[in-house]
């Protein structure tokens, strides 16, 4: 079975704001066994709305819309939908109804235009939004079934997933699962060309899994992906799959299960009963950042210190002048004073340090533009390495990050193959 994905609003063809709806519905269709054949983002403008429409019915099983139902002259889609079914509005008792009682319970006095709501093209259903106003749109079209949903995401998602559990988009069979590894530490040619040997004969298997390679900054992620009849039914397949490939690709592999590096690592403090604080410097907070990020990190996150100067690397941790003068503030001794004073002023069992030339001037010959120093101290266990990142200022912070918490899970986890 075949999907179109429809993404109305003018505010996602400016630079500001990207269709984030289509992820998720590309999501839910993949596990009730549509593919997706294509998406397209359209502005709020009727004639583009109606030609997009017409592009996928009678060409695809489903087509899914969202946005543009609001009540304001510019959201358009339900005009869209009668013009491609070629007929009139009618307005919908029970709809007219829900939005009477929804603006009195609230105290809001409803406008003309919020009957533009209760609009439904004949033949179409409506379909209740138990999160807002706008009402969904139901109807076949030629052989296509089209469903235009809400554009807010907190009206969308529980509208879909309504949708999809009472059978009025039905599923078909065997549905697409993913598993994905996350891996740091390795270029992406070299993770394939480790993988390859294993997952190329899964593609000729009974149920075969395809893999694709997703390199990011800082890490590389492997989708797995098999169409079956259930999670359960996936996993079966894929979880051996995602052993083979572990046992392969060894401690770079940091997470099978969805994780953040962060995450990971704030699971490895938790379980070791440890706590933490970092001192950074051209990274300028973005590891404690990160490290916040995960909820209950409280548990094992003790504090971040952000000493961008020399004087403030000195006065907050004790860095020694004399060793700055020395081996210049971008040094493994001076990342490793960093991650000792943080630690013995915190009183934490770890400590980190970064230090480096986030760019895009400040470099040397010696120290170009990129050069980070990173260093772990933990309990019976210190370590400091150099690494020169490529990439903007901002992608030079993101990767020093990723370097000391994958440098930490190392020492935490241990050699696993
Ligand atoms: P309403 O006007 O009643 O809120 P609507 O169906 O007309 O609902 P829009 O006006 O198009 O929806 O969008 C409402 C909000 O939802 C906006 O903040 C918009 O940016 C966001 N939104 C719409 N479509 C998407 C999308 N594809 N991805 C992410 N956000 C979206
Ligand atoms: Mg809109």
């Amino acid at each position: 079975m075949t999907a179109t994905i429809l993404a109305v609003g003018s505010e996602m063809l400016t630079p500001f704001k990207v269709d984030t709806n289509s992820l998720h519905v590309t999501e839910r269709l993949n596990a009730i066994g549509y593919e997706v054949r294509g998406k397209a983002v359209v502005c709020d403008d009727l004639d583009e709305i109606v030609a997009a429409f017409r592009a996928a019915v009678g060409r695809v099983d489903l087509l899914v819309c969202t946005g543009g139902l609001g009540p304001t002259e510019d959201d358009l889609t339900r005009d869209a939908l009668a013009r491609i079914m070629g007929v009139d509005m009618e307005r919908d008792a029970g709809i007219l109804e829900d939005l009477t009682v929804r603006f009195a319970r609230r105290g809001i006095v409803m406008r003309d235009n919020n009957l533009r709501q209760a609009l439904v093209p004949r033949g179409a259903i409506a379909v209740k939004n138990a999160n807002g106003t706008a009402p969904g749109l139901l109807a076949r079209v030629d052989r296509t079934i089209v469903v235009l949903l809400p554009g807010p995401p907190r009206e969308m998602k529980p509208m879909l997933d309504r949708l999809i559990g009472d059978g009025a988009i039905p599923s078909h069979g065997d549905g697409l699962f993913r598993r994905v590894l996350k891996i740091t530490g390795r270029p992406e040619s070299e993770v394939d060309a480790i993988a390859q040997p294993i997952y190329t004969p899964w593609m000729s298997q009974a149920v075969p899994i395809s893999t694709t390679i997703l390199a990011a900054l800082g890490q590389i992620e492997l989708h797995l992906t098999a169409a079956a009849a259930g999670r359960d039914a996936a996993d079966a397949v894929l979880a051996p799959a995602v052993q083979a490939l572990c046992a392969v690709l060894g401690a770079s592999v940091y997470s099978v299960d969805g994780r953040g590096l962060e995450a990971v690592v704030g699971d490895l403090l938790r379980d070791a009963g440890w706590t933490i604080g970092v001192a950074e410097s051209c990274s300028g907070g973005l590891l404690a950042s990160r490290l916040t990020d995960v909820p209950g990190s409280s548990a094992y996150f003790d504090r971040g210190v952000v000493c961008y100067s020399n004087e403030a690397k000195r006065d907050l941790l004790g860095v020694p002048e004399a060793m700055i003068a020395e081996h210049g503030a971008v040094s493994e001794p001076v990342a490793l004073a960093m991650a000792d004073g943080i630690r013995a002023r915190a009183g934490t069992s770890v400590g980190i340090g970064i230090t480096g030339i986030a760019g895009p001037g400040g470099g040397s010959e010696l120290k170009p533009v990129g050069t980070v120093a990173f260093a772990v101290v933990a309990p019976a266990a210190r370590s400091v390495r150099t690494v020169q990142f490529f990439g903007a200022r901002e992608q030079v912070k993101y990767q020093s990050t990723q370097a000391a918490l994958n440098l930490l899970r190392l020492l935490m986890s241990g050699p696993r193959g």
